[in-house]
Parts: C-alpha cells; sequence; structure tokens
C-alpha cells in the first residue's frame, strides 16, 4: 500500500495490513464475504474488510433491537449530550476522516472535510433538538379533557447509504435517529467500508465510554443481499434509504409490504436556468462548480442548462472557458478540482451516456473522453463535458434520466414560462435552481407554477445544502426529506393522546349512547 493511504488508515486505527472488521454490534465482527475497497484515483486496493453473514447480520439487529428498548429510556437532554461528545471526537479528526473520503470515494479534499463538518453541523442541530423535539396540546371539544401529541421513540432504525456520501448522508441520520431515542444500524456502500468503519469506531469510542450499548449506532457493512436482508427484515421500524432511483422502488416497495417506514432519498436531475438578467459573474462559476463538482457526482449536481436566448452564447463562451481550465489530479493534493470517478462502471455510464450523446447528433462543446495520461490513467478521470443536444424535448432519454457522470446538457429557451416547463418535465425532483436579478421572476419560480423540486434555489446553484432545511427531493427522487426543518418528525412515533379529567366521560361531536 502507498504510504499516503497507509498514513490516512492509521490516524483512524484502520490496519492496512490485517482484513478489516466490517461488523459492529458492541463488539467487532463480520465472517461473511471479503469485499475490497479500491483507490479510485490510483486503482491501489486499500483493505479487504470482512462483511456480515445472514447470521451476523440477524445477530446484530437483535442487538439492536436490545439497544433501543435501553435507549429509549434515557432522557433526550442526555441522548443530546451524546451527540454532544460524538461532534467533539469527529471534530478532533476531521481532516483525517475528510482525507479518507478522499482516498475511498474521490472527492477533492476540501469537499472530504466539508462533509465531515456537516456531520459536525447536523450533531450541533440534534443536540439542540434534544431539548426541542415537542409535541402539542390540542383544544378539546369535550369540557375537562386535553389532547396531547406526543412523539415516542419510534425503534429500529436502519441506514442504507450511496457511495458519493460516504459520511454525511449517515451523519444526517444518525443524528436525528439518536436525538429521537432510537437505535441505528447502517448498511453503507459496498465500495466505501472504509469511512463507514472509521466513523463507527469513533461513534462507538463515544458510546462505550458513557456506558451505553454500542449497538445504539451499529454497522453491517456487505452489498446488496446484505441491504435486501435488512430491508426486509420486521426488526426495522424506519428505513432510511439513499441512493439510485432503481433500488430506490425496490426497497419502498419491500418496506410498504410490511407497512413499515420508509425515507427515499433517490436520483436527482438537476437544471439551472438562466434568465437575460442574470449576474453572469455569479452565476457562470455556480454552474461550473454545480456542473464539474464531485465529478459529477453529487445528487445534486447540475445535469441541465437552460439558457435565455439573449446570453446563450456568452454564457456558453465564459463556461468553456473554466471547463478548459480543470487540471484533474490526486483528490487528495489541495490545489486539485477534478478528481475521478468513482469506480469503473461510473466510467462506463459516462460513456454509454457520450455514446448516445454521438448517436443523436448532440455537438459535444468540450469533453467526451477518458483523461489517459499517467498517472491519471491508473485511475478513472474523465472529462468533463458539456454537450448541445438537437431535440430540446425535456422528455427524450438524454434530459430525463440521472446519468451519475460530469455530463451537462444544454438547451436555450425564449421565455421563463418555457424553461420552468422543461425543469419541471423530468420524473425526478431533487434541485433546480434560477438566476435572475428580476423579482417577478423570482415571485414565479418559487410560487404554485413554478419549480417542482424540493430544492427551489435563486441565485444559488443546485448542488450543496445547508443542514438547516430540511433535505429532499419529490417526485421519482422519493419525497423524504431528512436533515433540518422538520425532518426529526419521521424519526418519532406519534400518538394522540386524549386525557379526560372531569367527572363525565362524554362522547366526541356529542354523540349519545345511553342505555
Ligand atoms: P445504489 O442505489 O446503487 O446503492 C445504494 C445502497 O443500496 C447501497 O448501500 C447498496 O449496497 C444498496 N443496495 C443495492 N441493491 C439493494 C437492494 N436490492 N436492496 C437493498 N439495498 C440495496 O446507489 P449508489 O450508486 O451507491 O449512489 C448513487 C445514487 O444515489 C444516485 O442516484 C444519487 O443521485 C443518489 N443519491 C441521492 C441522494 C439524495 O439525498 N437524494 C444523496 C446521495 C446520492
Amino acid at each position: 500500500l502507498s504510504t499516503r493511504a497507509s498514513d490516512i488508515l492509521t490516524s483512524l486505527g484502520i490496519s492496512s495490513t490485517t482484513e478489516a472488521s466490517g461488523v459492529y454490534d458492541g463488539k467487532w465482527g463480520g465472517s461473511g464475504e471479503l469485499m475490497q475497497s479500491v483507490c479510485p484515483t490510483t486503482g491501489e486496493v486499500l483493505a479487504r474488510v470482512k462483511t456480515a453473514t445472514p447470521q451476523e447480520l440477524h445477530e446484530a439487529l437483535e442487538k439492536t433491537r436490545e439497544a433501543y428498548v435501553f435507549f429509549r429510556n434515557i432522557p433526550a437532554p442526555r441522548r443530546g449530550e451524546l451527540l454532544r461528545q460524538i461532534r467533539e471526537a469527529l471534530g478532533a479528526k476531521r481532516e483525517e476522516l475528510g482525507a479518507l473520503v478522499s482516498l475511498e470515494m474521490g472527492k477533492i479534499r476540501t469537499e472530504g472535510v466539508g462533509e465531515v463538518q456537516e456531520f459536525v453541523d447536523i450533531c450541533d442541530y440534534a443536540v439542540g433538538l434534544s431539548r426541542m423535539m415537542n409535541g402539542r396540546v390540542v383544544a378539546s371539544e369535550r369540557p375537562g379533557h386535553s389532547i396531547l401529541e406526543v412523539p415516542n421513540p419510534l425503534g429500529v432504525v436502519a441506514v442504507l447509504s450511496a457511495f458519493n456520501f460516504p459520511v454525511a448522508v449517515y451523519g444526517w441520520n444518525l443524528a436525528l435517529s439518536m436525538a429521537a431515542g432510537n437505535a441505528t444500524i447502517w448498511k453503507p456502500s459496498p465500495t466505501t467500508p472504509l469511512c463507514s468503519i472509521a466513523v463507527t469506531r469513533i461513534v462507538s469510542g463515544v458510546l462505550e465510554r458513557n456506558g451505553i450499548p454500542g449497538a445504539v449506532a451499529g454497522l453491517v457493512t456487505g452489498g446488496k443481499d446484505v441491504g435486501s436482508a435488512v430491508v426486509e427484515s420486521k426488526d426495522v421500524d424506519l428505513v432510511s434509504f439513499t441512493g439510485s432511483e432503481h433500488v430506490g422502488r425496490i426497497v419502498g416497495k419491500t418496506v410498504m409490504s410490511r407497512f413499515g417506514k420508509v425515507i427515499l432519498e433517490l436520483g436527482g436531475n438537476n437544471a439551472s436556468v438562466i434568465m437575460p438578467d442574470a449576474d453572469l459573474s455569479l452565476a457562470v462559476p455556480a454552474v461550473f462548480f454545480g456542473a464539474v463538482g464531485t465529478a459529477g457526482q453529487r445528487c445534486t449536481s447540475t445535469r441541465r442548462l437552460y439558457l435565455h436566448r439573449q446570453i446563450a452564447d456568452e454564457f456558453m463562451g465564459r463556461l468553456k472557458k473554466l471547463y478548459a481550465s480543470v487540471v484533474p489530479g490526486d483528490p487528495l493534493d489541495s490545489a486539485t478540482l477534478l478528481g475521478p470517478m468513482h469506480t469503473k462502471d461510473a466510467v462506463g455510464i459516462y460513456h454509454n451516456a457520450i455514446k448516445h450523446l454521438k448517436e443523436i447528433d448532440a455537438e459535444i462543446v468540450t469533453g467526451g473522453k477518458n483523461y489517459e495520461q499517467s498517472p491519471l490513467d491508473a485511475g478513472n478521470f474523465v472529462q468533463p463535458t458539456i454537450a448541445i443536444p438537437k431535440s430540446v424535448n425535456p422528455t427524450d432519454q438524454i434530459w430525463s434520466t440521472e446519468t451519475f457522470a460530469p455530463i451537462l446538457n444544454a438547451a436555450v429557451f425564449d421565455d421563463l414560462e418555457e424553461a420552468i416547463g422543461w425543469n419541471n418535465a423530468v420524473p425526478q425532483g431533487l434541485s433546480s435552481s434560477i438566476w435572475t436579478r428580476d423579482l417577478r421572476n423570482v415571485g414565479k419560480w418559487i410560487g404554485p407554477s413554478g419549480s417542482d423540486a424540493g430544492i427551489v434555489n435563486v441565485n444559488v446553484g443546485t448542488s450543496g445544502a445547508e443542514i438547516g432545511a430540511a433535505f429532499g427531493g419529490n417526485k421519482s427522487t422519493g419525497w423524504g426529506r431528512e436533515s433540518g426543518g422538520d425532518a426529526w418528525k419521521e424519526y418519532v412515533r406519534w400518538s394522540a393522546c386524549t386525557i379526560n379529567f372531569s367527572d363525565a366521560a362524554p362522547l366526541a361531536q356529542g354523540v349519545s349512547f345511553a342505555a
């Protein structure tokens, strides 16, 4: 293993020579199939990870249930204090963990560290929440009665996460789930097991030091089989799934068929609309970051660009200049803006999309190939691409599917209604962005006839979000909400509780049932 990789692993207590344990339920284990973690930048195998067997998964779920039965009775502000300590422990390893994200997932260093910061931020948020997860007192129509809406801990929460946010997505879920009094079990992406092991080591260290069962935050690594077994298990009360629409559809149906709860955070196909009055000095770099950042592998990446005819040439000219300035490289190098695609499969998806663009006679404005010079040829480096398809029919496959790669499709429009129509014509509804200084455009964009996405930005790109607002998308993105806002309300079991403190027992609506 390269020194660079082994230093990062060692700094997080992961041995680079032995097989890493990928199961934690209070103690570390795993004797299932071995999984490899491969560095997308160099192709080197970073570690081999021991995954969960079906029996180990079953045991881990039992331990998680027991941990929930214990944890639900810990007062919420005490749970908040644990989250405060987790926040401190994560903060102390922010740089190391951020570097591991870059090493294993491939995103650039500032974004890797940013993911850990997001986990820290949501812990802060959840510490506050632990004193504010309030129910309500509702006015009763009956004298001497009170109605309370009471939130209680829900049970076992399973988090299934995608490769592209191997730390933050778990953070959003764990923080709310713990504050709410649940036990959480994490099934991370099979290609980022080391991030999940490093995070679980940090979190479990805090739990163990406080005498809390480790299975309050358990881990089961594995592939599709482990994922489906978790989703099918009646021992799991809430499945929080982040991933593709294809798998999300299976997960959603499976959980609904056993009447479990499910949060779906699925694919995005996000558009930026540039009006003639947009400040291009802000809009062009924002689109550049949205489309090229994380090598186009964010659920909120900008994939569609709708340019008003008046500024289309000027915008495209400036954007092309920025694309030409991109120098790909090692994501751990702080000067790098473009890292690799996460896997060889992802490179295949990119090339299939380019092939299709060529077949439909789209103009490839820039990009369309791998970077082939050494040392980039050892990794999964592809050129960020801008294409102008001939057809602007947004229901065509090229516009309507999420291609998880740095490909931006552009088209020219003449009025805002047309652009909003195109924005909304796709199945997905995650993020969207308009660039304008005209208040009338803003009103239309955020109003009833405006963007139908879960994230509707003005003079802010599609990509990246803060933890304070509820995060999630509509339509085939799955309607789930995580992180801030009212998202915590999904992680509790609500009861309506009518209390009669009078000397009579009247029925509601004046119903009479006297014998
Ligand atoms: P994926 O759907 O391939 O995998 C996601 C998870 O599901 C992994 O842990 C995987 O092991 C597991 N899995 C696979 N098959 C399963 C099955 N049959 N049953 C249960 N679990 C199964 O997604 P990916 O390629 O890792 O991630 C990329 C996708 O995630 C993109 O579509 C992206 O837009 C989406 N994403 C969405 C958000 C969001 O918040 N909306 C955030 C990040 C990523």
